[in-house]
């Protein structure tokens, strides 16, 4: 072995010392040496210089008459995989560097830190990472999932009994998804949407799996069916609304079920929020005079900077008013507020349905929020 440093580099000359290779082959161990030649390999850096092996590497002729190969290359399995230009060290530690950073910062990183290698190489490293295996998955979700949103899509299959991704297949077409399930029969129960599509991949890829419904799902088709089915008689129920709206003493053909009102009402509601925005406008409004900048004013009253920029500008609080269109809520107008007093959930907010999933905001009007979206109940 030979050292020969220059001020930036350092070069290691070496030789493999066993004096048998195993063929490729057949496996046979040969000691008939065929020829040498000299084989490069980067190396972990040494005292912050760039280190590389040279090899003075051997052929060899394989000792088994009944083998097809002649000669062989000698492998050096701990060093290096055989058509590999850095060892296995400099290899694990460039991925760590290219899995923490990507490709130009990483290739930044590793040029300072004397192991450089191209981008398009760390990635390359980043690719063949080996991933951790993982039983095989039991209960699965699939779903949509945008490789860029609006323009392609693909599937994700996460475990959901490990909460990990197992997959992120290409594309989302039933094809492509039944023959994922084929090579997973150990899956035995699907969460999954409406669409057709995952239905029909399941039927052809594991038709005697179980198909569930997610959460958000399932509410999403309740929402969609009360809509449905509300949505028809909204006539009949603003008439009956207008029974329990007749002021008492008034008689009746039959007795209505009234809806008791002891807690606030929304108007009182809503001229409570508006008292509380014109109390922060008037606070935001002092501080801004006092030079005190927004960022800081922010924090100190709960709101995003953004927010009190656009209040500071606007010269107030805005108002929000309801919107002029009669929404599909307003016959159970009532009752909604009778639950805010009776069960004390606040104006604004109800986080009741789904811990990640719905809920319904209370401001000026009622909303359903839903991780695809937000849509008017
Ligand atoms: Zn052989």
């Amino acid at each position: 072995m030979q050292i020969l440093p220059t001020s930036d580099r350092v070069t290691i000359v070496a030789h493999a010392t066993t004096a048998r290779s195993a063929c490729p082959s057949c496996g046979v161990a040969s000691p008939r040496v065929h020829s040498y030649y000299v084989r490069t390999l980067a190396d972990l850096p040494w005292q912050g210089r760039v280190a590389a092996l040279q090899i003075r590497a051997r052929r060899f002729r394989c000792a088994n008459a009944d083998c097809q190969r002649q000669v062989f290359a000698e492998r050096l399995p701990e060093m290096a995989g055989p058509w590999a230009r850095r060892s296995e060290r400099l290899a694990e530690a460039q991925r760590h560097i290219g899995l923490a950073l990507g490709g130009a910062a990483g290739t930044r990183l590793a040029t300072r830190l004397a192991m450089p290698v191209s981008g398009p190489t760390l990635l390359r490293l980043v690719a063949t990472t080996k991933l951790p295996a993982s039983p095989p998955p039991r209960v699965i979700g699939i779903d949509e999932w945008a490789w860029r949103r609006g323009l392609n899509y693909g599937t994700i299959v996460c475990d959901l009994e490990r909460q990990q991704t197992v997959e992120l297949l290409p594309d989302r077409n039933a094809e492509t998804v039944a023959t994922w399930l084929r090579q997973h029969p150990s899956v035995e129960v699907i969460a999954r949407d409406r669409s057709s599509v995952f239905g029909r991949a399941i039927r052809e890829g594991a038709p005697d799996a179980t198909e569930v419904a997610d959460r958000w799902h399932l509410l999403h088709n309740l929402g969609d069916a009360l809509w449905a089915a509300i949505g028809r008689h909204r006539g009949a129920v603003a008439a009956a609304l207008t029974v329990v709206d007749t002021p008492p003493g008034t008689p009746a053909q039959e007795a209505p079920r009234v809806i008791g009102t002891t807690g606030p009402t929304l108007d009182a509601l809503r001229r409570q929020r508006s008292d509380e925005r014109q109390a922060r406008y008037t606070a935001m409004r002092r501080l801004h005079e006092e030079s005190v900048p927004a960022r800081l004013i922010a924090p100190a009253l709960g709101m995003s900077q953004r927010t009190v920029e656009r209040w500071l500008t606007a010269g107030g609080a805005p108002e929000h008013r309801r919107p002029p269109v009669a929404s599909m809520l307003d016959p159970f107008r009532r009752f909604l507020e009778q639950r805010w007093a009776a069960d004390g959930l606040t104006a604004s907010g109800y986080r009741g349905l789904g811990s990640e999933i719905d809920y319904v905001k209370v401001g000026d009007e009622l909303q359903m929020f839903g991780r695809g979206g937000d849509y008017l109940v």
